[in-house]
């Protein structure tokens, strides 16, 4: 997979996800005990570093990433739902936040 495409991918996402605006496909399963039935449960807003020809980028726009929670009564653990490409600035979102 190339950066390059995980970076165009960003631009489109942050521009049409968000409340108010489109959602991200819902998980078909809790991604903890596999029950098959989650709940959409609120956004969380960051800003991410991005790998762009092997430089780190500052992201300029802030991304909504969906928080989903298990229906299961006994499970009910929610998890911030992360789209592909962004699997790989994770561990960069924190630092870029306490800059
Ligand atoms: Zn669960």
């Amino acid at each position: 997979m190339s950066i390059v495409l995980e970076w165009s991918e960003f631009k489109p996402y942050a521009t049409r996800v968000g409340p108010g605006a489109e959602r991200p496909p819902r998980p078909d399963e809790c991604m903890f005990c596999a029950f098959a039935r989650v709940w959409f449960n609120g956004w969380r807003r960051v800003l991410v570093t991005v790998l762009v020809d092997g430089q780190p980028l500052r992201a300029p726009d802030w991304v909504h990433l969906h928080l989903v929670r298990c229906a299961r009564r006994e499970c009910h653990r929610s998890w911030t739902l992360r789209p592909p490409w962004a699997y790989l600035w994770l561990a960069r979102t924190r630092s870029a936040e306490n800059r």
